[in-house]
């Protein structure tokens, strides 16, 4: 989509699109303008008062899972979205369209867990025809195995699978429920199926699984997947984040390459990416860490988000969220989805400022944001 006429933009302004958080979140923070806030443009790509370009859109298509990772889930008691306020596929795919106008190139599907949704098969056969550079999909890897070739058959390019732990014990206390056997077996059928490379995400905790930190690197040399090291971030529903439980990226950096020499890999398409790139100097596999706590990686962030329910929301620590289902749910409002996100962009801050004094949890946590 084009440069927007000045009268819709006027028009547009009036739509009440809200800033909202959750009914028992505390009042959304202010959202600080950048050094370069002047008006916000109206043409050209999606970016920030800061100049950062978007172009990476995280889609949640549900918030409901079947695991309850101890980081990210309670056990008991987590209440959901009805369906009815869940977006319509049709509704997602129009945001996509507008999105990818304005210059999103890459998009990931998320939630919680992507593939407890009916029918996110053809979800993706639909974002496949919108035509996005990169199509990926996060998913807890528990019913991977059946849905492999499907969704490369759809058109996915790739996949990340979660698993924290190689030991079966320990795998199922971090997630509270499934088995490790049919996560390892999604990951082979995964490569079976094309979706290569496929990155394993590890959240490690203090104390909890940081003694597999080597077993993991292990994997990585072995099979070729790319083992992405996950700091413990403050958005666990049960509230038990705490800094000491932080296993930080110098730290597993640290113990990998006391064993195997590590190498730094830059210059690729995938630069912007959370997650620091590294590869064994013998040539024998990659890993990454992901140091959004210890190293926050804000400057170069190209990153928003769809919740669900139809929220924008341009930073995972950030309450602000900017609501278009209204928007979606009528056909021919795509200039004023394009002016909401641009202004949701727009209004981005400059980091996440989890070190500032008056940082605040975000009153959503990760599986009802998508991550
Ligand atoms: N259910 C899917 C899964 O587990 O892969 C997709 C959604 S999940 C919210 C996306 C990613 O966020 C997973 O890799 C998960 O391990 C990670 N995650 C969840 N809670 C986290 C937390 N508090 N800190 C860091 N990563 C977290
Ligand atoms: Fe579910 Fe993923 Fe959250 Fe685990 S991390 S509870 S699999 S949404």
């Amino acid at each position: 989509m084009g440069r927007v006429a000045p009268e819709r933009v006027r028009a547009a302004e009036t739509v009440p699109v809200t800033l909202r958080g959750r009914a028992a979140s505390p009042a959304p923070r202010r959202v600080r303008p950048g050094p370069a806030a002047g008006p916000m443009p109206l043409g050209g790509p999606l970016v920030d008062s800061f100049g950062r370009v978007h172009s990476d859109l995280r889609i949640s298509v549900t918030d409901r899972c079947n695991l309850r990772c101890v980081y990210c889930m309670p056990e008991e008691g987590m209440t959901f979205l009805p369906g009815a306020e869940l977006l319509g596929f049709e509704e997602i795919v129009r945001f996509a369209r507008v999105a990818r106008g304005l210059g999103v190139t890459s998009v990931r599907i998320t939630g919680g867990e992507p593939l407890v949704r009916r029918g996110v098969v053809d979800l993706v056969g639909e974002l496949a025809s919108v035509g996005f550079e990169d199509l990926a999909l996060t998913t807890n890897g528990t019913s991977l195995g059946r849905f492999a070739e499907d969704l490369a058959a759809a058109g996915l390019r790739r996949v990340n699978v979660s698993c924290d732990s190689l030991r079966p014990d320990r795998y199922s206390e971090i997630r509270r429920r499934g088995e490790l056997v049919r996560v390892l077996e999604s990951m082979d059928a995964a490569v079976s199926a094309g979706l290569v490379p496929v990155k394993v995400n590890v959240v490690l905790v203090a104390g909890v699984n940081d003694d597999e930190i080597l077993d993991f690197a292990e994997l990585a040399r072995a099979t070729g997947r790319i083992v992405r090291f996950i700091e413990y971030m403050p958005l666990d529903a049960d509230g038990s984040w705490r800094r000491e439980l932080v296993v930080t990226a110098d730290e597993v950096l640290g113990r990998i390459a006391g064993r195997w020499p590590l190498e730094a890999v830059t210059g690729g398409p995938d630069d912007r990416a959370p997650a620091s790139r590294f590869r064994f100097s013998d040539g024998h596999g990659e890993i990454g860490v992901v140091a959004s706590v210890s190293r926050p990686f804000c400057g170069t962030c190209n990153r928003l988000r769809l919740t669900a329910e139809g929220s924008i929301r341009n930073c995972l620590f950030s309450d602000d969220e900017l609501s278009v289902r209204h928007l979606l749910r009528t056909e021919g409002r795509e200039e004023e989805i394009e002016i909401a996100l641009r202004r949701a962009v727009w209004g981005k801050r400059a980091g996440h400022g989890m070190d500032e004094p008056d940082f605040l949890r975000p009153a959503r946590s990760m599986s009802m944001i998508g991550g």
